[in-house]
């Protein structure tokens, strides 16, 4: 449990513990008795050996260091204790007969912290006594601190190395659910799939016309809802970055019939026109032709969805040059209609620009920068009537994303709506 350093400052401090090495008895005494009157509690060493067996034991708040004395020096003991990080910010107040300017510098070298000359004066010694021992406090005080921080610190990594394992566990959980719930919603659909076509081919016996409308009905239904289901675990696919993108050079013209496919009965029904204007040769674009069906489709599905009866629904595809120029404008146009790219190193990244245009009832400007957001469906009797989950266009932005295509649209309410794609052209 970390300590709060106000509590740390709150407590009464003891008495400082002051250490004083000196080989003479008679200053050893004289020390004690000042210091001792003073209200420091004293102990006392006679040579250097002595003097760093104490500070092992206990390390004092202050040393007062006598300079000459057989074996171990003052300065030896100085220098021992200031090279050593547990001891080095004691501070050591050499006691020295020699006044001279040398010895005192040597003093300095070696880290003693001040100097106080033989024979001592009583008020000159506790005032400097006095003085360290409130810088030794304020460092202690700041060691306190650091201590604290570092605990908080490795509290928290803790916490966080805690969370994140909590998450991996999440993670591990999702994926396992992912893959169970794909296998429990798609097995329940697939004789129900299978069967319906083979009822409605009579393969089980002739069909009355009511039984042929209501099989209809069902194959529609069920072909809607097998569609919804492989959106939404494509989505949580996608959203869990469990999706691997199975790039290659796809050829668009067959992706694009497939997109077509997917909204050409309602189209059909809705008295919609329906086109597809890709002036061959299309170039292969670098793609997951699944993902990309699939992105593709939902902008055409929308297209057709937000599409009064008479309207038009059209698809385009052209390739464009690095500069995102139609490649059928420079220059003079060849016998296909597209001009070569400009020859010279380096040849600029081509991409395939895609549109699906339609002529419904447009988005107001003010809800554009939503309609990207899973769930987000414009507010209108219109999206009401035509139903949905609002996830089509959250998927195809997740789509494109991985693939690093960009996503445009336009829209003027009541005109129209443009979605602009485009993918680079496969090397
Ligand atoms: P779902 O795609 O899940 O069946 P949805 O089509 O309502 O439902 P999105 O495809 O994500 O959802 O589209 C979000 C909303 O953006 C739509 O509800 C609609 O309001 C608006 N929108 C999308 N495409 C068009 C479009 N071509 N014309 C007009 N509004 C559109
Ligand atoms: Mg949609």
């Amino acid at each position: 449990m970390v300590q709060d350093p106000r509590a740390l400052a709150a407590t009464p401090a003891p008495p400082a513990h002051i250490l004083v090495v000196d080989d003479q008895l008679e200053s050893r005494e004289l020390l004690h008795a000042h210091l001792t009157n003073a209200g420091y509690e004293v102990f006392t060493a006679q040579d250097g050996f002595e003097a760093l067996a104490a500070v092992a034991a206990q390390p004092p708040d202050l040393i007062l260091l006598d300079v000459m004395m057989p074996g171990l020096d003052g300065y030896e003991v100085c220098r021992r204790l200031k090279s050593d990080e547990e001891t080095a910010f004691i501070p050591v107040v050499m006691l020295t007969a020699l006044s001279d300017f040398e010895n005192r510098l040597r003093g300095i070298e070696l880290g003693a912290d001040d100097f106080l000359g033989k024979p001592f004066n009583r008020l000159e010694l506790l005032t400097r006594v006095r003085s360290l021992l409130r810088v030794k406090g304020l460092h202690d005080q700041v060691a306190a601190h650091n201590r604290l921080l570092e605990d908080r610190v490795a509290e928290r990594t803790a916490a966080l190395e805690h969370a994140l394992a909590d998450l991996r566990e999440m993670d591990r959980l999702k994926s396992e659910f992912l893959s169970n719930i794909s296998h429990e919603l798609r097995t329940p659909l697939t004789p129900i799939k299978g069967y319906l076509p083979a009822l409605l081919r009579e393969e089980f016996g002739s069909l009355t016309t009511d039984q042929r409308r209501i099989l209809g009905d069902m194959a529609r239904s069920v072909e809607r809802l097998h569609r919804l289901i492989e959106d939404l675990l494509a989505f949580m696919q996608l959203e869990s970055g469990q999706a691997g993108l199975h790039l290659g050079a796809v050829e668009l013209e067959k992706i694009l019939e497939a997109a077509l496919a997917r909204a050409a009965a309602t189209a059909r029904e809705k008295g919609l026109t329906l086109t597809v204007e890709a002036p061959p040769p299309l170039p292969p674009v670098w793609a997951d032709a699944a993902a990309l069906g699939r992105a593709l489709g939902h902008l055409v599905e929308n297209a057709v969805k937000f599409t009064p009866a008479g309207g038009q629904v059209t698809v385009t595809a052209r390739l464009l040059d690095g500069e995102g120029r139609g490649a059928e404008t420079q220059g003079s146009g060849g016998a296909e209609g597209l001009s070569p790219l400009p020859p010279g190193p380096p040849a600029p990244q081509q991409f395939v620009e895609i549109t699906v245009r339609d002529t419904g009832v447009g988005i107001p400007a003010g809800a554009i920068p939503r309609i990207l957001d899973r769930f987000y469906q414009v507010d209108s009797s219109t999206t009401r009537r035509h139903g949905g989950t609002g996830l089509g266009l959250a998927l195809v932005k997740h789509i494109l994303d991985a693939h690093g295509a960009p996503l445009a649209v336009e829209s003027v309410e009541g005109r129209g709506t443009t979605f602009t794609v485009r993918l680079p052209v496969a090397a």
